[in-house]
């Protein structure tokens, strides 16, 4: 079951009641930021009553902080004990148990509150055999290296453990450079190498996808959009009433599917039945869509920190085209639009508009502007609206 949480997370397409004209607690902001801040390690998200739970996915994502903390969003994946950071803020409110189930950081840049946490991860890092991986615009891997060698290390050649950190900064012409950090070799820079980006596709492991694309913040800043891989569901009733039995073939019948093979593919079907092997040879159509169902996977964009140029605002429409969830800065209200111009931030009816243009399917809106504190919803209420197709309250 997937699940996000955000003070601003909405389906469109529930759209008997808009958002922009919802009730809201006008003390909502408030009184989240108070909890979050008094309480440190609390899960302001466990039984928020802003909370979604929508479509099945294994990914679980919620928002680290409250909107006006840190920027930040930690994704679970539900069955493969391991989980994604988008950004490196505080990380308070983590608890020590999901931030070592983290193996990949996406960190759009380095101002303070998207970088702050490093330490905090290796902190509760060291000792583990775990192999981190960091993905940042240009500047990461020196950033990390200062960070690490800030401490002194004299005496981890004898751990057990060699927690390893594998940095990949992204330059302006698709070179990705990776270096990687020992533990057992005092963090020091090694196998430096480097690669072209393909198709904006971020080197994960293959279980996963990243896409990014660089937004102008005065300073380069990524945009990451995190893609499931389409699942296959077999209906055994159904290739029950076909004749056929289940067996290995299925999974290659999976593969094949999700490879986008063609109708006239030729599948074998091998089972055993009463005792005997059974064999049949059936065209991919034949079972795509009728004993085989694809379900497309679950996209999860994240966006802070671009300005609202029609650069950014054309390459953030790409990336999130078609995502079941978009984070995304409401920055500043949009009456305030110079100002955001001029720090280099999207407006919430600009966040909003975004979201619409690019046919999302539920907006959640993080990183407001301290000016606003206490007046959260207005906000939300604007980025809702835009992205209802409403602007007559912004
Ligand atoms: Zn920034
Ligand atoms: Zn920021």
């Amino acid at each position: 079951m997937a699940e996000f949480s955000g003070a601003a997370a909405f389906c469109r397409k529930q759209n008997n009641n808009p958002v922009g004209r919802r009730k809201i607690d006008r003390h909502q902001d408030a009184r989240l930021k108070k909890r979050t801040f008094t309480t440190g390690s609390i899960d302001i998200h466990s039984n928020a009553p802003w909370c979604i739970r929508p479509m099945s996915s294994r990914f679980h994502s919620q928002l680290i902080n409250d909107p006006f903390g840190d920027p930040g969003v930690y994704i679970d994946f539900m069955f493969g004990k391991r989980a994604i950071l988008f950004d490196l803020g505080e990380l308070s409110n983590l608890s020590s148990r999901k931030l070592l189930r983290v193996r990949d950081i996406f960190i759009s840049h380095r101002h303070m509150d998207h970088f702050y946490g490093f330490d905090r991860l290796l902190r509760i890092s060291l000792g583990s055999h775990h192999t981190l991986r960091l993905f940042g615009p240009e500047g990461l891997v020196d950033a990390v290296a200062h960070r690490l060698q800030a401490y002194t290390w004299n005496l981890v050649d004898n751990y057990e453990t060699d927690l390893t950190f594998v940095v990949a900064e992204l330059g302006g012409d698709s070179d990705l450079r990776t270096v990687e950090f020992h533990c057992r070799k005092g963090f020091r820079p090694q196998d430096e190498r480097i690669a072209k980006l393909e198709r904006d596709k971020l080197p994960t492991d293959e279980s996963f996808c990243v896409r990014t694309a660089i937004l102008d913040h005065g300073i380069p800043c990524l945009a990451f959009a995190l893609e499931e891989q389409a699942h296959v569901n077999i209906w055994k009733n159904r290739l029950k009433e076909m004749g056929l039995g289940v067996g290995p073939w299925l999974t290659e019948l999976k593969e094949v599917i999700l490879r986008g093979e063609g109708d006239d593919t030729l599948i074998q079907a091998e089972w055993r039945e009463g005792g005997r092997d059974q064999k049949r040879t059936l065209r991919l159509d034949e079972l795509r869509g009728q004993a085989a169902i694809v379900t497309p996977g679950v996209k999860i964009a994240y966006v802070v920190d671009a300005g609202g140029t029609p650069d950014n605002i054309a390459k953030i429409t790409a990336l999130a085209e078609g995502a079941t969830l978009l984070y995304i800065e409401a920055a500043f209200l949009h009456k305030d639009e110079a100002l955001a111009r001029d720090r280099n931030h999207l407006t919430a009816r600009q966040a909003g508009e975004i979201a619409r243009a690019a046919g999302v399917q539920r907006l959640a809106t993080l990183h407001y502007s301290s000016r606003y504190e206490g007046r959260g919803e207005d906000l939300e209420r604007e980025a809702q609206a835009a992205f209802q197709g409403d602007d007559r309250e912004s």
